[in-house]
C-alpha cells in the first residue's frame, strides 16, 4: 500500500529495527555502521533523548498554542547559538516546513517575489520547496520546469561546475549578479537567495572561499534576503563551528533548521530577525500544530544538552579530519576515486570513471553501495549524478568505526563489487 514512489534504499533492503550510536541491526541480527544518518546527529536511541521524550510524554504533549517551558526554553538555547540579530524563531516539524516558511517571510518582509536559488540543491517535498529545488537527481526535469519566480544561479562546485580556477569564487557570485539582473530587467524584484553554506546534496562540496559573502553583498544590493539552509549540514556537523555559514565569516537573515534537531523526533525551526518576523506578523498568524510541541522541544534542549556534554563538535572535527585524511589517500591508491569532498562529518567521495573528463561512475557507486552493505556499512550515492558516496554519519562516529569504513572501501574497491 506505500506509494512506490516513496523513496527508500537498496534494491533489496534489510529490515532494520534497532540502532544504538552509529551501527544499526537487522532483524537477522547483523550490525551495520551507519554512515548516512545525520537525522540522528547525536547517535541512535540516545538514552537522554529518550529519556526527555518519555518523561515529557508522561506529562504533557499538546499543540504548540499553550503556554508550558519547554518551548521557551528550546527557543532561548536555539537563539543563542546564533548571531545576536537572530533573535526570533519560528518552530515548525520539519525542514520542508522550516524552508517553506522561510520563503513566506522573505516574500511577505521584502514585498518582493522571486527567489535565486543554486543548482544542484534540495530544499523540501512542498510546493514551495519542491519549486527552489534544483537537484536533477531528484527530479531529472528540474532545471527546465521551475515556476518564473525561481531564478537559477551555478552551482559553486570548483570540482566539476563550470568555473574551477583562483577567480571561480568571484565568478560563481557574479552568476548570482547576473541572476538578480535578469530579475530587474524584467520589472521583478528579489525576495530572496536560498543556500547551503556547504553543499549537501551535490555530495558535501566546500563553497569556494569569498564565495557567500560576495553572494550575500549582491542579495542585499537587490533588496533581497538571504536564507541559509543548515537543515543537512548545521548542528555542529562541520566540526570548526555550530553552524555552516559560520565557515564563511556571513551572518545569514534566515536560518533554517531541522532533521539533526530532534535527533529523529519532528522538530524544525526557522530564526530570523524581529523585525522581519514583525513584518511577517502583517499578513497574519502563523501556527503549526505539532511545530515545537513539548515534547519535540523536550527532545530539542535533551539534543543539545547531548552535543555539549559529549563534545560532538570536536568530535566531528577530529573524526571527521581523521576520516577525510583516509579517504583522501584511498584517492591516491584507486583511480576511481576522483576527489574526496567536505569537512568535519559532513563527507563526499566523488567517483569518476576518468580523472580528465570527470565522467560520473553512477553505476559503479550504485554498486559498490550494495556491495558495502553486505560488508556490513550504510552508505548511499548522491550528487547529481548520483556518483558520490554521501558521509554523514551521527556526530558520534568513533575513530575505529571511521577506520573500519575506510577499511572496507579499501577492500571493496580493491576486490571489486
Ligand atoms: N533542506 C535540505 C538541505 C535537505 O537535505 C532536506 C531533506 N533532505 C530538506 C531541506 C527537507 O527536510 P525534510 O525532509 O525534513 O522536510
Amino acid at each position: 500500500m506505500i506509494a512506490p514512489v516513496q523513496e527508500h534504499y537498496y534494491a533489496a533492503p534489510p529490515r532494520i529495527e534497532r540502532g544504538w550510536r552509529h551501527h544499526l541491526f537487522d532483524t537477522d541480527g547483523r550490525a551495520y555502521l551507519d554512515m548516512v544518518n545525520n537525522v540522528a546527529g547525536v547517535g541512535h536511541s540516545h538514552p537522554a533523548v529518550t529519556e526527555a521524550v518519555t518523561r515529557q510524554l508522561q506529562l504533557l504533549n499538546t499543540n504548540s498554542r499553550f503556554n508550558y517551558e519547554a518551548m521557551v526554553a528550546y527557543s532561548e538555547r536555539l537563539a543563542e547559538l546564533l548571531p545576536e540579530s537572530l533573535d526570533t524563531v519560528f518552530l515548525v516539524s520539519t525542514g520542508s516546513e522550516a524552508l517553506d516558511l522561510a520563503l513566506r517571510i522573505a516574500t511577505t518582509a521584502t514585498g518582493a517575489e522571486h527567489v535565486a536559488v543554486v543548482r544542484s540543491a534540495y530544499h523540501g517535498w512542498t510546493t514551495a520547496t519542491d519549486a527552489i529545488s534544483t537537484s536533477i537527481a531528484d527530479n531529472p526535469n528540474a532545471l527546465t520546469t521551475r515556476p518564473p519566480w525561481v531564478h537559477l544561479v551555478d552551482s559553486p562546485n570548483t570540482y566539476r561546475g563550470s568555473h574551477r580556477g583562483e577567480d571561480a569564487a568571484q565568478r560563481y557570485a557574479d552568476d548570482v549578479g547576473r541572476a538578480l539582473a535578469e530579475v530587474h530587467a524584467s520589472d521583478g524584484s528579489v525576495a530572496a537567495f536560498v543556500a547551503e553554506a556547504l553543499y549537501g546534496n551535490a555530495g558535501g562540496v566546500e563553497l569556494p572561499d569569498g564565495y557567500l559573502s560576495a553572494a550575500y553583498a549582491k542579495v542585499r544590493d537587490a533588496g533581497g534576503l538571504c536564507i541559509a539552509d543548515e537543515v543537512q549540514v548545521g548542528y555542529a556537523r562541520t566540526g570548526d563551528h555550530f553552524w555552516a555559514f559560520e565557515d564563511h565569516g556571513v551572518v545569514p537573515d534566515i536560518v533554517c533548521v531541522a532533521k539533526a534537531a530532534g535527533n529523529g523526533v519532528a522538530l524544525g525551526a526557522v530564526v530570523t530577525r524581529s523585525e522581519l518576523a514583525d513584518r511577517f506578523a502583517r499578513q497574519g498568524s502563523f501556527f503549526s500544530s505539532v511545530g515545537g510541541s513539548p515534547v519535540s522541544c523536550a527532545a530539542g534542549l535533551a539534543v543539545l544538552d547531548v552535543i555539549r556534554d559529549e563534545d560532538l563538535q570536536r568530535n566531528a572535527r577530529v573524526v571527521g579530519g581523521r576520516l577525510r585524511d583516509q579517504l583522501r589517500a584511498l584517492a591516491a591508491k584507486h583511480e576511481l576515486i576522483g576527489a574526496v569532498h567536505g569537512k568535519g562529518l559532513y563527507l563526499g567521495v566523488e567517483l569518476v570513471r576518468d580523472r580528465g573528463s570527470l565522467e560520473p561512475a553512477t553505476a559503479e557507486c550504485a554498486a559498490i553501495c550494495e556491495r558495502m552493505l553486505e560488508l556490513g556499512v550504510v552508505v548511499q550515492p548522491t550528487g547529481d549524478y548520483l556518483n558520490v558516496l554521501k558521509v554523514k554519519p551521527p556526530l558520534c562516529l568513533t575513530a575505529s568505526s571511521a577506520d573500519f569504513f575506510v577499511e572496507t572501501l579499501d577492500h571493496c574497491l580493491t576486490t571489486g563489487w
